[in-house]
């Protein structure tokens, strides 16, 4: 018999942002799969996402669960509702990579009654059931679960009109360790695939209600490179070997299974810059569907990419022809960049700005480097700052996601010869120039052909930059808030743009083992 104070409570899953746009681009996955991951007795969870609007305290009552899942970027304002949820009578519990990171800080500062470390799914009716019973452990341990069992998101309670793209993983970690990541020190670096047939099951529910635009969510899309391949070759490890052509092999069954999904059918990814030496890869990806992909360029110098522990990536000429590559599997590339590097000079923002467009990436990103906690970048800063860092507002700069958002630096490590203000002036200016609407309007030829599709095209370049430039570049709290509204109110029409038909009869052939076509693997 469940007690009523167990049929009173609810649980809300809340994704803190301080800025909202009213439409959201990508679904936040984590809310969907923990709303999976919640025992049918405990009711539906409330859903709240602040990056569509603010979270109304009023609905918070004593004895429900809050569940907040933070990253370092929106720790602060998650710790501001777990503070405000406490305060109400409700149970507090935070997961997410920054809270895995700093459990100590949850507690002491977002009012949390209960941390959840690494994967939560598994972990979670655990911590419902403690809560009920009023006695939550300090801390649980969801550590790395494995991928069967990874959970599907509950799409059923998607609110309608208010995403443009679906979301779905295929595959958690990344053999890589790119300094500046953390990815691969929190997911690990050992790729957990997911089972073919369970990404597709999600992925056709989400094409039923009407989302033709999915991100495959993934931390790395080609987790084994044809250079792993001889290397274990090289190293005469026939076990390693066969581990690795394994997971090849997969990816090309997931790619052969999404290729049924229709025509329209449009989806984005991440991966590696090595992903272009590797044509029966990419032309499986285009078959796939997979339109386009983040590829972290990171630095355009080989000095630049030593400063990342990013060797495997090309520079100067070569990187323009990798980058080529992508296009013509109709690959449309994201190009990362980072500005800020020790090694960059004032010549690299151009310099960077010239690669990104000989090498005709469709969009591009400037961010300025960052110390995030996780990475080996941070333990070298967190180190370099001594025992007695320079404070803001009291706030040691080693925590600089807590210092309030308008006092917030925007460069944080010193640079051998560029002060802070001139990393962030000529970085502005380099989205300036990229976006600027001839520019757009140029690289619109090249992306799609109709004008209809050319002006879409226009749009979302715009809003892209207003959301991922201007609320995180801008010094002054007035352009930041400026942006936002702006970027609001291209928001509705752009989520119209990708919208799809709803097609609620799909139906796709299961990916099963003996299905998949049988693949030649690479000579290594
Ligand atoms: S930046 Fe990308 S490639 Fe590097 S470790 Fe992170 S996920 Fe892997």
């Amino acid at each position: 018999m469940l007690s009523s104070r167990f049929l009173l409570m609810i649980i809300h899953l809340i994704n803190p942002s301080h800025v909202s746009f009213g439409v959201g681009v990508i679904t936040p996955r984590w809310l969907y799969v923990l709303a999976s991951a919640t025992p049918a007795p405990y009711g539906t969870p409330a859903l709240i996402d602040e990056t569509l609007e603010p979270l109304d305290m009023a609905t918070i009552r004593r004895g429900d669960v809050v569940g907040i899942g933070i990253h370092t970027g929106n720790a602060l304002r998650g710790y501001e509702i777990g503070v405000a949820a406490r305060a109400a009578g409700a149970y507090v519990v935070y997961g997410g990579i920054h809270a895995s990171l700093f459990p100590d800080e949850a507690r002491e500062l977002g009012g949390a009654h209960a941390v959840v470390t690494g994967d939560g799914e598994r972990v979670w009716p655990e911590v419902l059931r403690d809560c009920v019973a009023g006695a939550p452990r300090d801390q649980y341990a969801g550590g790395r679960i494995e991928a069967e069992t990874f959970l599907a998101g509950r799409w059923d309670l998607l609110p309608a009109g208010r995403y443009m793209w679906g979301s779905v993983q295929t595959v958690r970690g990344c053999p890589k360790h790119c300094s500046f990541c953390s990815v691969w020190r929190t997911d690990g670096q050992r790729p957990r695939a997911r089972l073919v047939d369970h990404v597709l099951d999600e992925i056709v529910e989400l094409r039923r209600r009407g989302f033709r635009f999915i991100a495959l969510a993934d931390d790395n899309f080609y987790p084994v490179t044809l250079g792993d391949l001889r290397m274990a070759a090289r190293r005469k490890d026939p076990a390693q070997l066969e581990r690795l052509q394994a997971i090849r092999a997969e990816r090309f069954a997931l790619m052969d299974a999404l290729a049924q999904l229709p025509e329209d059918t449009v989806f984005f990814t991440q991966i590696t810059m090595e992903a272009a030496e590797d044509p029966e890869f990419l032309e499986a990806m285009r078959r796939a569907h997979i339109r386009g992909a983040l590829v972290g360029v990171e630095a355009v110098t080989p000095e630049g990419l030593k400063d990342v522990h990013k060797d495997f990536n090309e520079s100067g000429e070569a990187l323009v022809t990798r980058l080529q590559a992508f296009r013509r599997h109709d690959l449309h590339v994201l190009g990362s960049f980072i500005f800020g590097l020790p090694s960059d000079r004032p010549g690299t923002f151009d310099a960077s700005l010239a690669v990104a467009e000989r090498a005709g990436v469709t969009f591009a990103q400037f961010v300025m480097l960052t110390p995030f906690p996780g990475t080996l970048d941070f333990a070298a800063w967190e180190k370099s700052l001594g025992a007695d860092p320079p404070c803001v507002g009291g706030v040691p700069l080693s925590r600089h996601w807590l210092i309030p958002q308008a006092h917030r630096p925007k460069v944080y490590m010193d640079h051998p010869v560029m002060s802070p203000d001139e990393i962030r002036d000529r970085t502005q200016a380099v989205w300036d120039r990229f976006y600027s609407l001839p520019s757009i309007w140029a690289r619109s030829r090249g992306a799609v052909s109709s004008l209809k599709a050319r002006l879409a095209f226009v749009l979302i370049s715009k809003i892209y930059r207003q959301m991922y430039a201007n609320t995180g570049i801008a010094t002054d709290s007035a352009r930041v808030n400026r942006s936002a509204r702006w970027a609001r109110l291209m928001a509705v029409p752009c989520r119209r743009l990708f919208a799809g038909r709803p097609m609620p009869d799909l139906r796709i052939a299961r990916a099963t083992a003996e299905s998949s076509s049988p693949r030649t693997l690479p000579v290594v």
